[in-house]
């Protein structure tokens, strides 16, 4: 099949080897690549029975779907493993070209089993595997990494993926960084690499990868791109980047304000809010980059800005909302500079923002004092979020419980801190507004990663910004039906967009899954419409849940923190609303035909999707 190496290279960190095996076919053709990982983790807990995210039976498993190094948008790298945060499958997209460069060096993806006794670094250039030792770079923040690899391998565009010091201290919520400063952010995969002494992984390749219809592709590349330059969506991710979208999210009520206990920041004035996409374009010099190496994503959403004679990352839209409105800071400057810190740290800023917006709750209602913490904890301090990103990414003083995610630190300080500890099986609430869009509420609810946006993109259609006519999604959902209708069909997509390694941004209100089965159809010549595109994200989410369900989940666990749904705020633009989640999963059972007690899948749907054979 097209864009697909045919090649996993499986490395074993205990006795410092590997193997390469064959990618499994009929595995690639029912899952695509990242339902392979997981599946590949299936088979692993179904051999050794529950597993300890942070011990050396855990497996870090990243690959890179048949899109990759393709498509123009094709550039998400899969991190898949058994998460820290909800001992359950951990999974995060990264973009950029890391996952490009697995394949030009001859792997569809790279296994790490087991754990290393001292730390090392792997280089993988054009096919050569090489494990080497690492002890001069424990310790090192992300950049520093980055440098002294680069010297030591000695190649030009090389690409890296990176812990910080977050992820060495086995922080929950630690991420990997790359060296283009794309992050596998969530579910904490960077401490599960710092548990197998892994600094880094570097890649290079010089290889071709081939599609199996290089005319259709390069002609779909040009409608997309032309579709690109016609959708305001598109348009507007190009201008501002995802940051662009903040004013209109705050104005819409779409963001956490104070830990979702508040419902209006800067008196909702556009004027008073400097945090904006648009507002750190006139105060910084600002670039975009863009993904991908052999076909480059015209969008180009990753910003960049000028500071001090430097070109520094610009905060996305998560970052700003988590660590701006959520902590109510509202100055463009501290944000570049604590965005930077918990890159340099390895800090996945959505935890890390939701972490501390929940203690700062807890200082303010009495729960932890300033003897606890070692200074006060006010909220909008931004030298108090430094230093305590600081403390989490190094487990020092408090820094140690918060480092253990909100889930268990709410435990450790005082149950009743647990009512306000905003996750979804261990994993932090991102940004969006469940009281707002409660389609995001039941994607939180039931995401088999816990609260995650990035598993169902539903506010984008009850905004009416993206529409999926060729399901059925013609308007934006309007009864409690249609909303679980369109969380189940959005939850399909994304995996399946996860799975070939597509990027988000440049489908939903850009293009239709007709041409993304084009797409798909021409790189690996495995003829697809837009029903199998459907098929193979919804295997994939049932595999998923099986994998969790094997993993201990309960039923109980498909929940949303009670904010949601019992506290309305009472100002701003969401005053009053609550979301109806107790309806919305009984809904959701129903038409995924799930046990109401059990949770599992009835056998008619396995057997359709077939996913009964074995599993
Ligand atoms: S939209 Fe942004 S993240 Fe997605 S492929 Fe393009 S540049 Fe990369």
């Amino acid at each position: 099949m097209g864009g697909f190496i045919g090649r996993i290279l499986d490395i074993d960190l205990t006795s410092r080897t590997y193997k390469i095996h064959s990618t499994k076919e009929e595995w690639v053709k029912l899952y695509s690549m990242m339902g392979y990982a997981i599946r590949l983790l299936y088979e692993e807990v179904r051999r050794k029975g529950m597993i300890d995210p942070l011990g050396s039976e855990n497996t870090l498993i990243i690959v890179a779907g048949p899109l990759v190094g393709t498509y123009l948008s094709g550039s998400k790298t899969a991190f898949v493993s058994i998460s820290p945060l909800t001992g359950y499958l951990g999974k995060s997209m990264m973009a950029g070209s890391f996952g490009t460069m697995i394949k030009r060096s001859g792997f569809d993806g790279i296994v790490l089993r087991g754990v290393s006794t001292t730390p090392v670094y792997i280089s993988i250039v054009n096919g050569a595997v090489e494990i080497r030792s690492a002890d001069h770079l424990w310790g090192k923040k992300t950049s520093e990494t980055f440098k002294v690899i680069e010297e030591e391998i000695g190649v030009k565009n090389l690409k890296i993926a990176a812990i910080g010091p977050a992820g060495e201290k086995l922080c929950r919520f630690a991420c990997i960084v790359s060296n283009e400063y794309r992050v596998a952010g969530r579910t904490g995969i960077g401490a599960v690499m710092g548990s197998k002494k892994v600094k880094a992984i570097a890649v290079y390749g010089e290889s071709t990868i081939e599609v199996a219809d290089k005319r259709s592709l390069s002609d779909l590349v040009r409608k997309h791109g032309e579709a690109c330059l016609k959708s305001p969506r598109a348009n507007a991710l190009k201008s501002y980047g995802t940051a662009g979208g903040l004013v209109t999210y705050v104005l819409d009520g779409n963001v956490p304000i104070k830990n979702w206990s508040k419902g209006v920041f800067e008196d909702q004035d556009p004027a008073k809010i400097k945090i904006t996409g648009q507002v750190m374009q006139q105060i910084y010099k600002s670039r975009g980059k863009s993904c991908g190496t052999e076909v480059p994503c015209v969008i180009q959403c990753h910003k960049e800005v000028y500071v001090d004679g430097t070109w520094v990352k610009h905060p996305e839209f998560e970052t700003l909302a988590l660590m701006g409105t959520n902590l109510l800071i509202n100055d463009p400057g501290a944000l570049i500079t604590i965005n930077r810190a918990c890159d340099e740290l390895g800090l996945d800023t959505i935890s890390t923002g939701a972490v501390i917006g929940w203690a700062m709750e807890c200082y303010e209602r009495g729960y932890i004092s300033k003897n606890d913490v070692g200074f006060e904890l006010k909220w909008g301090d931004v030298d108090a979020v430094l230093n305590l990103i600081n403390m989490i990414a190094y487990r020092e003083g408090i820094g140690s419980i918060l480092a253990e995610g909100v889930a268990r630190a709410c435990k450790n300080i005082h149950p009743n801190t647990c009512d306000f500890a905003p996750h979804v099986k261990g994993l932090e609430v991102p940004a969006h507004h469940p009281r707002r869009y409660y389609t995001i509420g039941l994607v939180y609810a039931t995401s088999n990663i816990g609260a995650s946006h990035l598993q169902g993109m539903t506010f984008l259609l009850e905004r009416g910004v993206a529409l999926l006519p060729e399901y059925g999604v013609e308007e934006p959902p309007k009864s409690l039906e249609d909303k679980v209708r369109s969380v189940v069909i959005t939850q399909n997509l994304c995996n399946f967009l996860d799975s070939v390694g597509m990027c988000k941004f440049p489908v939903f209100g850009v293009i239709d899954f007709d041409h993304v089965a084009k797409v798909y159809s021409a790189v690996t010549g495995y003829a697809v419409d837009k029903d199998e595109v459907m098929k193979i994200g919804e295997r994939v989410w049932y595999l998923e849940r099986l994998l969790n369900l094997n993993l201990g989940l309960k039923v109980v666990e498909d929940r949303l923190p009670s904010r949601f749904s019992e506290e309305p705020l009472n100002e701003g633009p969401v005053r009053g609303s609550v979301c109806p989640i107790g309806d919305m999963l009984k809904l959701f059972y129903e038409y995924r035909k799930l046990d109401k007690k059990s949770g599992y899948p009835e056998p008619a749907k396995l057997k359709e999707l077939e996913l009964d054979t074995g599993l």
